[in-house]
C-alpha cells in the first residue's frame, strides 16, 4: 500500500513522554496537568451517567452545551453564535480542526501556518492534497510578520491557520495581529482556522484576541476550542468549533460520518459547570501562579528565559549551556539529568535549530520544585 503520509512519524509528544517513563524521568514534555481536575466535576459526570444519560447526544452536539458555549462566547467576545447551527461538540480540537481543514481544503489548494506549529495541522492539510505553507516565526520573541504573511499568498491560498495564545512559544497575538489577520483574510478571500484552545490560560492581564471579537474575522473563521485543556482533563478528549452556519453547515456533513456524535455524559456535566463563570475565569490566575513559582525556582539557572504570556508552556533556551541539537540536548537531559522535554525544531520550517526547549508548567508545586532542583544544575 502507499502510503498517504510517507513523512508522518510518531508525535514527539508521544516520544519524549515514552522516554520520560523508560528512563524514569520527571515529565515536563507532553502537554497535560498531573494534578486532579474539580472534583465537583468529575461528581457532575458520575451523576449525569448515573441520570441515564448514557445515549447518543444529538450530532452537533448536547443542546445545553452548546447554548452554553454560545452565551460564554457573548459574554467574552460581544459575539453571538446560533446554538443550532453555528457550532458542534467536537472529540477534542484536533478532531475540530482535522474536521475544519477537511471542510476547506481541496487538491492543491495552499494553507498557510505558523511555526512552530501544533503538529497536528499540516499532516491534516496534505492528506486532503494540500500544501503547507510555513510562515517561520522567530526565536525569543515569534513574533508573526503580517507582510511576510502576506508575500505568501497566492490564488491558490484557500486557508490560514493561527493559533493564540501559542504553543509551543507562549506568545499571544496582540488586537493589531487579529486587524491584521482579518485584513489580509478579507483581501485574499481566505478561511481562517483559529485555534484557541489556551483561550482562558493567559497571563500579565493580556486579553485573549478571539477571532470571535472580529465581525469581519468571525464571517470566515472556525473557531476551536478544548475542554480537555481548559479544564486539566486531556484525556477527556472534548472540545468544539464555532463558525458561521454556511461553514458550519460543511463542517457537519464530515463531522456526521466521522464521528457522529460526542459522548453525552461528559457533555451534559460540562453544560452545568460551564454555567459559573469563575470556572474558566479563574484559570489565568491559577497557572500564572504556577508560571511565577516556577520561574522564580529557575531565575538563576543557566537558561535564557522570557516569561510565558500564555498557555502552560515556558520555553527554555539552551543555547548558554550546549551547542548540541535541540534533539539531543532534550534526549540527553531525559537519561542524564532524568528530566523529560520537548525539543522544539521539529514544529519549525526545515527542523530550523533555536536551541529552545518547551517545558510543561502545568504541575504540582511539588512537581515544580523538583523539577526546578534539576534544571538548576543543568
Ligand atoms: N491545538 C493546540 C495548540 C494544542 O496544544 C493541542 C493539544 N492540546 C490541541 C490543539 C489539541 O487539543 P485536544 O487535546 O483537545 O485534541
Ligand atoms: N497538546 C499537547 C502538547 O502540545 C500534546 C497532545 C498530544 O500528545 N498529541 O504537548
Amino acid at each position: 500500500m502507499i502510503s498517504k503520509l510517507p513523512n508522518v512519524t510518531t508525535s514527539i509528544f508521544t516520544v519524549m513522554s515514552k522516554m520520560a517513563s523508560d528512563y524514569n524521568a520527571l515529565n515536563l514534555s507532553q502537554g497535560f496537568p498531573n494534578f486532579k481536575s474539580d472534583s465537583y466535576l468529575i461528581e457532575l459526570v458520575n451523576k449525569a451517567m448515573a441520570e441515564g444519560y448514557n445515549q447518543y447526544a444529538p450530532m452537533s452536539g448536547y443542546l445545553e452545551l452548546r447554548e452554553t458555549i454560545c452565551n460564554k462566547t457573548k459574554l467574552l467576545h460581544s459575539k453571538k453564535y446560533n446554538s443550532d447551527t453555528e457550532i458542534t461538540i467536537t472529540a477534542g480540537a484536533t478532531q475540530a480542526i482535522f474536521t475544519a481543514i477537511a471542510t476547506v481544503i481541496n487538491k492543491d489548494d495552499e494553507a498557510i501556518i505558523f511555526t512552530p506549529a501544533y503538529d497536528c495541522y499540516s499532516p491534516a492539510i496534505e492528506l486532503f492534497g494540500g500544501i503547507t505553507i510555513p510562515v517561520q516565526l522567530k526565536a525569543p520573541f515569534y513574533k508573526p510578520n503580517w507582510e511576510e504573511v502576506e508575500d505568501k499568498i497566492t490564488h491558490k491560498t484557500k486557508l490560514i491557520i493561527v493559533n493564540t495564545p501559542h504553543n509551543p512559544s507562549g506568545i499571544v497575538f496582540s488586537e493589531d495581529d487579529m486587524l491584521y489577520l482579518q485584513f489580509l483574510a478579507g483581501k485574499y478571500n481566505l478561511i481562517v482556522i483559529s485555534d484557541e484552545v489556551y483561550e482562558h490560560i493567559i497571563f500579565d492581564g493580556l486579553i485573549h484576541y478571539s477571532a470571535a471579537k472580529f465581525s469581519e474575522l468571525a464571517s470566515r473563521s472556525f473557531i476551536i476550542g478544548s475542554f480537555g485543556k481548559t479544564f486539566h482533563n486531556t484525556g477527556w478528549k472534548i472540545g468544539y468549533c464555532l463558525a458561521p452556519e454556511n461553514l458550519m453547515n460543511e463542517f457537519k456533513k464530515i463531522h456526521q460520518y466521522n464521528v457522529f456524535s460526542v459522548n453525552t455524559p461528559i457533555q451534559k456535566a460540562l453544560a452545568e459547570y460551564l454555567e459559573t463563570a469563575a470556572h474558566y475565569l479563574s484559570l489565568s490566575s491559577f497557572y500564572q501562579q504556577k508560571r511565577d513559582v516556577f520561574l522564580e525556582l529557575i531565575k538563576d539557572s543557566k537558561f535564557k528565559i522570557i516569561p510565558s504570556k500564555g498557555t502552560y508552556f515556558q520555553m527554555l533556551d539552551f543555547s548558554d549551556i550546549s551547542n548540541e541539537s535541540d534533539f539531543v540536548f532534550a534526549k540527553r537531559l531525559t537519561k542524564d539529568y532524568k528530566i523529560a522535554t520537548i525539543p522544539t525544531s521539529g514544529f519549525n520550517e526545515n527542523q530550523e535549530d533555536f536551541k529552545q526547549i518547551r517545558v510543561c508548567f502545568a504541575k504540582t508545586e511539588e512537581t515544580l520544585i523538583s523539577a526546578a532542583k534539576i534544571i538548576n544544575t543543568i
